[in-house]
């Protein structure tokens, strides 16, 4: 999950990373009222997720409370590369002589966190990255060992900084801190100026929480599941693994691998998947009942191909679901159903009884949903 940059900055302040004052407005009144707080050169900047925000004109420099006034009527309800604006920071401008770059993030390949420092920063880090990797040093961090002081040290010094070069190194150091707490995939600061009296700011911050951990991080603004689709939330609060595609086949099975089969023998028949849902190992009645429900509901899934290879999850469970959740939502939808395994004869049963027909092989079935599938 992505935090906002006034969310990530909160965070740096918490932390002892020095960022220029700033408020967040959700009206023109309000960013007039705060320019004329914080007092002199203010900068209006759009809260939004996406990338690039400065050029596209989410980042604007303002000389007076009018000015900034302007930019935030401008900005508020417009969108930045799709993303709607509901929020703008106003915050003091830094008078910059110098913009520096400092991130850490996941290195997978390497399997640890990994400092990132570079001399030139503001600009784009990919392109620098592409076209002048020399001038980005990566230093790895051991997470046993934790961030050793020589490191931080080292990255600060490739700033090439002055006198600011043990402060650079503190920030370092807390930034490793904010990294671990908050289980960051990046924590980024680009770019970190350097101000014309010779302080350090971070002027922009970014923070990526690993999803993963998103459940030991709940008291991050309280509403952690706001990227998510309705469906993809109410998946993450039944503990599914859910992810919404584009197509209309709805695809319902156990364990991450039989799902995985499953979508791809879809997509080799012609068909287009809807999602990937994988209700897990030994589910029960109720949870197949909700798991199809969150499918019934889906306005995009037109089929819905059930596959369940049953081990530890009971074929009888899995038709006793399925018939609940047929009867709580009555929408006209097309099943395919597919069961194998554990307490097989007595799921056909009741399948049949509630007139479903169930078939024995995954290829069959699957060629049925796609088959419905394409008349829609
Ligand atoms: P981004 O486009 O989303 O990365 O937004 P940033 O906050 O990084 O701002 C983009 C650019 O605007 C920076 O690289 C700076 O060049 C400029 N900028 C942002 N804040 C200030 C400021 O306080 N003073 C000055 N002089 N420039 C700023
Ligand atoms: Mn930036």
């Amino acid at each position: 999950m992505k935090l906002y940059e006034y969310e990530a900055k909160e965070i740096f302040l918490e932390h002892g990373i020095p960022v220029p004052e700033f408020r967040v407005v959700s009206t023109p009144e309000e960013a007039l009222k705060a320019a004329e707080e914080i007092k002199g050169r203010v900068v209006v900047k759009a809260q939004v997720l996406v990338a690039g925000r400065g050029k596209a004109g989410g980042v604007k420099l303002a000389d007076t409370p009018e000015e900034a006034y302007r930019y935030a009527k401008q900005m508020l309800g417009s969108e930045i590369k799709g993303e709607k604006v509901n929020k703008v920071m106003v915050t003091k401008a830094v008078d910059i002589a110098r913009e520096l770059y400092l991130s850490i993030i996941i290195d997978r390949s390497m399997g640890q966190p990994v400092i990132l420092s570079s001399p030139e920063g503001g600009v784009d880090i990919e392109e620098l990255a592409r076209t002048r990797p020399e001038r980005i040093l990566k230093i790895p961090v051991d997470p046993l060992i934790g961030l050793r002081e020589y490191s931080a040290r080292e990255a600060a010094r490739f700033l090439e900084l002055g006198e600011q070069s043990k402060q650079a190194q503190d920030i370092v150091s807390r930034l490793y801190e904010v990294f671990l707490k908050y289980d960051c995939e990046l924590a980024e600061i680009n770019p970190l100026a350097l101000s014309t009296d010779g302080k350090l700011y971070a002027v922009d911050a970014k923070i990526i929480v690993d999803d993963n951990a998103l459940y030991r991080q709940q008291e991050l603004s309280g509403d952690y599941l706001r990227d998510l689709s309705y469906y993809e939330a109410e998946a993450k609060k039944l503990n599914f693994s859910y992810v919404e595609l584009d197509g209309n086949i709805g695809i319902l099975c156990n364990g991450a691998g039989l799902t995985m089969a499953t979508m791809d023998t879809v997509y080799v028949m012609g068909g287009k998947p809807a999602n990937f849902l994988d209700i897990g190992g030994g589910a029960r009645a109720e949870l197949v009942e909700k798991a199809l429900s969150l499918l019934l509901q889906h306005p995009k899934t037109e089929i819905i191909f059930i596959n369940i290879l049953g081990g530890i999850t009971r074929c009888d469970e899995v038709a006793r679901g399925i018939v609940e959740a047929l009867k709580k939502n009555p929408v006209k939808k097309k099943l395919v159903v597919r069961l194998k395994g554990t307490n097989e004869e007595e799921g056909r049963k009741i399948l049949e009884e509630n007139g479903i027909y169930v078939f024995e092989f995954m290829d069959e079935a699957a060629r049925k949903a796609v088959e419905l599938g394409a008349k829609t």
